[in-house]
């Protein structure tokens, strides 16, 4: 079930989490608003999505942390019962141009709904992720565009550590004080004991009871290769994940990889890239940071990125990946298959009666052609975008499960060279 491939650095592990166990190396789609646009969860638990990803910052302005945590949680809230992972609203901030600005303390920005004024710190970034209850929580980071200089990469990876440092500082905080007010808890509040709302939450348990897991009751771990650590003692608390900056120079990388693994986190994740850098120099960064993380934490690549490259990163030893490319392309009339990329909406496919992906078993390509699809765009229809995300993230999904076969047989080799030779 668990293991290293041979040939690469690839590796295949159990996430632990609140909400289940996540196969890995596993694709998190991202649900921005709380929703994967255009997918219902009930597809999205159909096609076997083992963790989502949701933004803090857009959660943050609208319909606001306070009311999901009244609410029991964004499990509850969204009728989610999988593992949530949220990210830290830094990058969101800084990607709005001109409406954010970066302080020693946090950062500053005005909301992209109504201009109201707003401060992100560190601390405020855990907060807001502990009152949404998410599974893994992100420290809040500073991410710089590419190309940036040495110095701004630099100044922005140094604050970056002293953030890290304070949103650890507030974690472990947060953890002495839920230990002491044991049942009162957050994040799973109203969630499987009560067992209602959410349906399929205490069957999720069910299954996932196995004798050991009974043994080690739940606890966040992480298990790759030969090595097993449990390094959460608690059964039903969030992880908090550092993230590693320093751009595309490998010694800021390797000082930003150092100090995270200082402080001491339950899983490490490489930001600021496939921020517009060429995709050998991601792909040197991700091999070249991988290495310096501890091999018994999970390793997750932030915003990454098309199927090859899910492929490519795997095997330079990521763990987890996230990208908008499958949903967001999707509705813009773009689907990947087994042949490349398509652009269904193209009038060559005006009478194509085919499926989108010959090769692809998903319930799409099933039953509806690429000439019904392309009408639909033509005309406007919201199934085309239905429709094309549901294929898209099939499609990833289904390359993650190879990926995973590939290394448990010992064969990664083989899909790698695939993937490579492809044009
Ligand atoms: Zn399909």
């Amino acid at each position: 079930m668990i293991a290293r491939d041979p040939s690469s650095r690839a590796r295949a592990g159990l996430l632990y989490t609140p909400h289940g166990i996540v196969e890995t190396p596993a694709f998190m789609p991202v649900g921005t608003s709380a929703s994967v646009k255009a997918m219902t969860q009930e597809q999205l638990e159909e096609i076997g999505v083992g963790m989502l990803l949701a933004n803090t910052y857009h959660l943050y302005l609208r319909p606001g942390h306070e009311t999901i945590r009244a609410l029991g949680g964004l499990h509850r809230f969204m009728s989610w019962p999988r593992p949530i992972l949220t990210d830290s609203g830094g990058f969101q901030v800084m990607s709005l141009k001109g409406l954010g600005r970066v302080t020693e303390d946090g950062v500053w920005f005005r909301s992209h709904l109504d201009g109201s004024p707003h401060f992100l710190s560190p601390e405020k970034a855990m907060e807001i992720q502990l009152a949404l209850g998410a599974d893994i929580l992100m420290i809040l980071d500073e991410c710089v565009e590419y190309p940036s200089s040495y110095e701004t990469t630099r100044r922005a990876m140094q604050l970056t550590g002293r953030w890290a440092r304070r949103a650890k500082d507030y974690y472990d905080g947060e953890l002495a004080r839920i230990e002491d007010s044991r049942g009162s808890g957050f994040g799973v509040r109203g969630s499987q004991k009560e067992g209602t709302g959410v349906g399929g939450l205490e069957d999720e348990d069910e299954k996932l009871e196995t004798p050991n897991s009974k043994l080690e009751a739940g606890r966040p771990k992480f298990e790759a290769g030969d090595s097993l650590r449990t390094p959460n003692p608690e059964p039903r608390i969030p992880t908090l994940f550092g993230i590693v900056q320093g751009g595309v120079d490998k010694s800021l990388r390797r000082e930003s990889a150092a100090e995270m693994v200082e402080i001491g986190f339950q899983g490490y994740a490489l930001g600021g890239l496939s921020v517009g850098e060429p995709k050998s120099e991601t792909y040197d960064v991700v091999e070249s940071t991988a290495e310096l993380l501890p091999p018994d934490r999970p390793r997750y690549l932030m915003g990454v990125g098309t199927p090859e490259d899910l492929v490519e990163c795997a095997a330079r030893g990521i763990d987890m990946m996230d990208c908008v490319m499958p949903t967001r392309n999707a509705r813009n009339g773009t689907v990947f298959t087994s042949e490349g990329k398509v652009v269904v909406k193209n009038a060559r496919y005006a009478r194509d009666d085919g499926p989108l992906d010959p090769a692809c078993g998903c319930s799409v390509c099933r039953r509806y052609s690429r000439s019904y699809i392309r009408h639909l765009f033509v005309a406007g229809e919201m199934l085309a975008a239905i429709l094309a995300t549901h294929h898209n993230l099939y499609f990833y999904l289904d390359t993650m499960r190879k990926i995973r076969h590939a290394i448990r047989s010992g064969d990664y080799n083989k899909l790698w060279s695939r993937v490579r030779a492809a044009p």
